[in-house]
């Protein structure tokens, strides 16, 4: 098999990248090891940022998120038994965020796909990238299995759009990679409930027995976390201990009320910050979890995810079109600068709202000064706003 770009791996960077790459002439061959059931059920992120919306539009991927996404023009924090709301288009010249789940990102794009697009094979477990440095015409090629045969995919260029535990990355030598990383102490519960919200925005809560949040996937359902030491496995919760234990973080001094509901699923997310530099070896490029993973309290996993393919499309047709490589030589440069900015806004956001176990009482003080300054200033409101609802693409 042969194509201009071999994408590794169906989540939302290789699904949108092949995309972007159809829309612009460029053919490509996506490479999934899961089947396609499995790949659509995955729950994960579920907030796009204004850009991320932008994108899937522009792309033509945006007819359903328009009808069935929930725009969202805010969200609460929550301490100390007070609530704060953060009003994301007054404080950032009209942004907002969208909650349309990863699993419906990645539905409408594999529909679009199949229907439309260059060859999008699921079951196909990329094994190894080689020639990375060749010339073109010599390298890179995918090695891979598919329906228990192994194959070759010669490419022009190869994508790493595998996730955090994929092949592609491990192409990269290591006397050229640096790496940043840090984990957490602990992680979050999440679980799906067949309840309706019981806010009509996101609710950052922290609390002295730890962080939660609650957030929704649609009207009906809501999708609710907790923090919990890391190692837990979800099991050791009954569904009435999370809502108790979900009842006492989200306390308020008014009138509010969580509505129960059941829970059809639970999991437990581990913590981690992770930068991959640089983000392209040769004719090899990563994207997304493949190159860098940060804590889910920014909800910026997906998000960079789509600035890093929306900057490798854009400099593949500059190429293209002109026959200068100098986009393709800043990708690595390009995407890190956003990168370190989201790592940035997820760490603040980790620490600001989290308890480490070992927290001291000076440190709790901290949290809650951090807090009331967003809550008393425009300027670090802002500064919160214009984090959420994302940094511009390259
Ligand atoms: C449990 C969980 C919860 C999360 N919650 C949030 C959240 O609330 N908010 C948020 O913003 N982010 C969240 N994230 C992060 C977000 O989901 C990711 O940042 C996002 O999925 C990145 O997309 P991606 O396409 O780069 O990688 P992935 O979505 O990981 O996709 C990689 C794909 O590559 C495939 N693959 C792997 N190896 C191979 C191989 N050898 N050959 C072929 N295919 C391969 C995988 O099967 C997968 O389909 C969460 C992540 C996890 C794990």
């Amino acid at each position: 098999m042969r194509t201009t770009v071999g994408i590794i791996g169906a989540g939302p960077a290789g699904l949108l990248l092949a995309r972007l790459l159809h829309n612009a002439g460029i053919d490509s061959v996506v490479l999934e090891s899961r089947d396609r059931d499995y790949v659509e059920q995955r729950q994960r992120a579920g907030i796009l940022e204004q850009g991320t919306a932008d994108v899937l539009r522009a792309a033509g991927a945006g007819e359903r998120m328009e009808r069935e996404g929930l725009r969202h023009d805010g969200i609460e924090l929550r301490f100390a038994k007070k609530r704060h709301r953060v009003d994301f288009p007054a404080l950032t010249g009209g942004r907002s965020v969208t909650v349309y789940a990863q699993t419906e990102v990645c539905k409408d794009l594999i529909a679009l796909q199949l229907k439309e697009g260059g060859p999008l094979l699921f079951e196909a477990e990329a094994l190894a990238v080689e020639g990375a440095e060749g010339e073109a015409g010599d390298g890179p090629r995918v090695r891979f299995r598919h329906g228990g045969v192994e194959d070759v995919l010669e490419c022009e260029y190869v994508v790493g759009c595998d996730g955090f535990w994929g092949v592609a990355r491990q192409a990269i030598p290591e006397e050229v990679t640096r790496v940043f990383e840090r984990t957490y102490p602990f992680g979050w519960l999440g679980v799906l409930a067949d309840v309706p919200p019981s806010h009509d925005e996101l609710v950052y809560a922290r609390h002295d027995r730890g962080f939660a949040l609650l957030s929704m996937r649609s009207p009906a359902v809501s999708r609710l976390y907790l923090q919990v030491p890391e190692g837990t496995d979800a099991g050791e919760w009954s569904d009435d201990e999370i809502w108790d234990e979900l009842e006492r973080r989200f306390e308020t001094g008014d009138e509010w009320t969580l509505e129960r509901g059941p829970i059809t699923q639970k999991s437990v997310t581990p913590m981690r910050s992770y930068v991959h530099e640089p983000m392209r070896h040769g004719r090899l490029f990563l994207a997304g979890d493949a190159a860098h993973i940060v804590p889910p309290t920014g909800a910026k996993g997906l998000n960079l995810a789509v600035g890093d393919v929306v900057t490798f499309a854009r400099a593949l047709t500059y190429e293209k079109e002109t026959g200068s490589a100098e986009l393709l030589d800043a990708y690595s440069a390009t995407c890190l600068r956003r990168v370190w900015q989201a790592e940035r806004f997820s760490y603040d956001m980790t620490t600001l709202l989290h308890r480490a176990p070992d927290a001291t009482p000076f440190e709790d003080r901290m949290q809650l000064a951090r807090l009331e300054r967003i809550a008393s200033s425009r300027a670090a409101e802002t500064d919160l706003a214009e984090g959420y609802t994302g940094f511009p693409f390259g």
